[in-house]
């Protein structure tokens, strides 16, 4: 048991304190969470589901029932999507069981729903980890949009006796036994990947770690090295990055969505997870100088967003601010760290040029319509984004104004967001219009006006 609290000594009514034991196996997860304190005589326990991939889930939860610790059945039954009614006949603590089937990842979004195969399981904990409320409100709600409870502190153990004896448990969770995690709040905020990983320190003073699955094979032997490079380059920039420590969870993709041609890579964050997952046709080269620069543009893009995950989104969880911001540090942070040369950036954005192009580059209007038009012009929204970005910071750049473009836009935008509230879109366009020139954030940010490749303003080929 996770030793956080005497059961009982909470009140009926206080937050919750809950301590799930987890026992996975054969591509599920049988949980048992003890509830000290937290909402009675009648609680209410909904399951969530990712925003993000709506629709998409590859987790089921079945076989729930409630009993009090020395055993005696409580009433339970379902009460809609997802969501259960408990009577809590006791003024102990109590005991929620249930089964999680955690199917194979469907092929799009599974990075953003737990999912299991033959050599890991993902749980993204926002799918599979019960929550409790003391009204029915919060379980009337889709499980896209259920809140997290009022939780005190939480603890998960993994049982791991029936996976192979090579696997473990990692996160960015404070671990304080093996496969046993404490949390300040709800295990829905975190990630644990179980499988066969390593942990590896990528810089201790940055708080930063990789946990590499033995199957990532795209330029394995480099990840710690550029991480490293990486993640020094963008503090000596933007800082140390904000909030606990993060960790880096390197996974091969699925065989479901491994790609059928070339190299794919894709990634996420998670609070303080980075989910990063990579694979390749069999005769794809692996170590080949193009797939490392291709592989350190992916790792800036994705460290950055310990920074700017979309916590500063403008009005949607996907923008072109966060996306395509993320794309530019990926590439000029990747220069920095002398991963990527002055004719490998101009190729790799020429490259990005073309594809800005190719999928009608002003299409959809403002960068505000791309960022909420939905999926079919999400990789426009990153290509695009990051070439705004670039002329913005040439614009800066050229007029002679001190420090880079990013880390002064960072500046002015941590004065005005508050940490919590989404900056609306004319904010922002407010702030780079003290920055740069006005029109310019008229035409390309507020506007739809096709980018030129003079305005990119590349090396010569
Ligand atoms: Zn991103």
């Amino acid at each position: 048991m996770v030793p956080i609290v005497a059961c009982g000594l909470l009140p009926p009514g206080s937050p919750s304190v809950l301590d799930y034991v987890a026992t996975p196996g054969n591509g599920e997860l049988r949980v048992s969470v003890t509830v000290a304190g937290g909402p009675r005589p009648i609680a209410w326990v909904g399951f969530g589901a990712s925003p993000l991939a709506a629709g998409l889930q590859s987790r089921r939860i079945d076989q729930v029932t409630a009993r009090t610790v020395a055993g005696g059945a409580l009433g339970v039954r379902a009460v809609g999507d997802d969501a259960y009614r408990v009577d809590v006949t006791t003024d102990d603590a109590w005991v929620l069981e249930y089964r999680a089937v955690i199917g194979a990842p469907p092929a799009d979004f599974y990075h953003r729903a737990s999912s299991s195969s033959d050599d890991h399981m993902m749980l993204v904990g926002v799918d599979v980890w019960a929550r409790f409320f003391d009204a029915p409100a919060a379980i009337s709600t889709p499980p896209t949009d259920r809140p997290l409870g009022n939780v005190a502190e939480a603890g998960i153990r993994f049982d791991v006796s029936g996976l192979p004896d090579d696997w473990i448990v990692v996160s960015a969770a404070h671990e304080v036994a093996l496969n046993q995690f404490e949390l300040s709040d709800h295990p829905a905020r975190s990630v644990f990947a179980l499988g066969p990983y390593r942990y590896h320190d990528i810089d201790r003073g940055l708080g930063l770690r990789a946990a590499i699955h033995p199957g990532w094979n795209v330029g394995r032997r480099h990840l710690v090295g550029y991480a490293r490079q990486l993640a020094r380059a963008q503090a000596r920039h933007f800082g140390p990055p904000p909030g606990d420590p993060a960790l880096m969870i390197f996974t091969p993709f699925p065989s479901s969505v491994t790609p059928r041609q070339g190299v794919r890579t894709a990634g996420m964050v998670w609070d303080r997870s980075l989910l990063l997952f990579a694979g390749a046709d069999r005769s794809a080269p692996l170590n080949d100088r193009r797939v490392l620069e291709m592989l350190a543009i992916f790792l800036g893009h994705e460290i950055f967003h310990l920074y700017v995950p979309w916590g500063l989104a403008v009005t949607q969880p996907l923008s072109w601010l966060s996306e395509g911001w993320a794309e530019h540090v990926g590439r000029t942070s990747a220069q920095t760290a002398r991963l990527l040369n002055a004719s490998g950036a101009d190729r790799s954005l020429r490259e990005a040029y073309a594809r800005y192009l190719e999928m009608g580059g002003a299409r959809a209007g403002s960068l505000q319509n791309a960022s909420e038009a939905g999926e079919d012009l999400r990789p426009l929204l990153y290509v695009r984004g990051e070439l705004v970005f670039r002329i913005l910071s040439l614009e800066w750049a050229a007029s002679g104004k001190p420090g880079s473009f990013g880390s002064a836009f960072w500046l002015r935008l941590m004065t005005e967001y508050d940490g919590d509230t989404p900056l609306e879109p004319e904010a922002v366009s407010r702030i780079l219009s003290a920055m740069v020139s006005p029109s310019t954030v008229r035409r390309l940010v507020d506007g739809a006006a096709v980018i030129t490749l003079p305005e990119l303003k590349l090396g010569r080929r």
